[in-house]
């Protein structure tokens, strides 16, 4: 680091957002300007630190800067600071360490106003305030929008972490958060619902004579026939392996036994195409219906359901089967 003192030029510090509109020129201003330095850094050089108090504003003359949140971040950099743009004004105001870490990303030149001086200088001119809370509302600003694009960011991990990546269904966790709700709801108001368990039939051999990709495939296509013909309302979800979910809102079980019925012949005349110049065949399931009781849980549904399930697989396979209850 290298720091000078040398003449200001005027015409260049009056470009600056902080000198905006002030009178440089002014008796007070001068005096004030000489105690200020210019700090020349080259690349990779920290200017400010977590772990560092600061007890300067800088403001960028040349080069650039990058801002990330500790020394240890690998990541790029989250903002670039410019010439003419400000750093470290949050510690002159709340006396705090910075929260981030700020470092040259090329060779640069700073001004550097001591707290001290600034403060004297914010007395000395409004302009200098005014200025200064600009720059202040101008961070304000870019942190929402920083917090906005985090809570977008979360919304979109939230959605990949409730996705099956396989089949595009949604998976178990969210089955768990989203059937118990759907139950709730009927029990609130006192309307009924039923669960499919689905199952299918001799999956390992497929995946035996084929390769596990064409078992995967064919899975693909087992949820899509599944999917397809469903309500909106309904609730599709991979439980698992070759096991699928669905929850019925509004539905009785003599209803859901006959959707059953429609996306077991819909699967069983499904081809999944080919893979790999090999034609797959066609897959079946046996599945299990469960009717909703109230004050009923999610586990006894699906157990019950599984039960008829499994029901359904030592009827043969390829069948429906029920427990009217649970
Ligand atoms: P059953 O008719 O009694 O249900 O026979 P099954 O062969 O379908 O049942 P089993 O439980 O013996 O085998 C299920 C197979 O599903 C075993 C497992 O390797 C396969 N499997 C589970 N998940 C996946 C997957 O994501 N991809 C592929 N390709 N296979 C899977
Ligand atoms: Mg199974
Ligand atoms: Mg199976």
């Amino acid at each position: 680091m290298n720091v000078t003192a040398v003449k200001h030029n005027k015409l260049m510090l009056s470009r600056l957002q902080l000198f905006r509109n002030v009178d440089l020129n002014s008796a007070t201003m001068d005096q004030l300007l000489s105690q200020c330095n210019y700090r020349t850094m080259p690349e990779g050089e920290t200017l400010l630190s977590p772990d560092v108090e600061n007890p300067y504003l800088y403001v960028i003359i040349t080069g650039r800067f990058g801002i990330r949140f500790g020394p240890d971040d690998e990541e790029i950099p989250l903002t670039a600071v410019e010439p003419g743009e400000c750093v470290g004004e949050m510690s002159f105001f709340d006396s705090r360490l910075p929260s981030t870490q700020v470092f040259a990303s090329e060779p640069s030149t700073v001004l550097q106003i001591d707290q001290d001086i600034l403060w004297r200088m914010v007395s000395s001119s409004h302009e200098i305030a005014r200025n200064l809370l600009y720059i202040m509302s101008e961070r304000v600003r870019y942190s929402n929008l920083v917090i906005a694009d985090s809570f977008e960011m979360q919304r979109m991990y939230q959605q990949f972490a409730t996705i099956d990546a396989l089949t595009g269904l949604h998976n178990r966790g969210w089955l768990d958060d989203m059937f118990e709700r759907e139950i709730r709801r009927s029990e609130r108001d006192r309307l009924s619902a039923a669960l499919l368990m689905i199952d299918v039939d001799h999956f390992k051999r497929i995946n035996d004579e084929f390769g596990h990709l064409a078992g995967d495939r064919v899975l693909v296509t087992v949820g899509e026939n599944i999917k397809k013909p469903l309500r909106p309302n309904d609730l599709v979800a991979r439980y698992g392996g070759e096991e699928f979910s669905v929850l019925l809102p509004e539905t009785s079980v003599e209803n859901a036994v006959t959707i059953a019925e429609r996306l077991r012949e819909r699967v069983s005349k499904a081809r999944p195409g080919t893979f790999e110049n090999l034609k797959l065949p066609g897959v079946t399931v046996s599945i299990g219906v469960a009717g909703f009781r109230p004050g009923g849980s999610l586990e006894t549904l699906i157990a019950s359901a599984d039960n008829a399930m499994f029901d359904a697989k030592k009827a043969g396979r390829n069948c429906v089967c029920v427990v009217s209850a649970a």
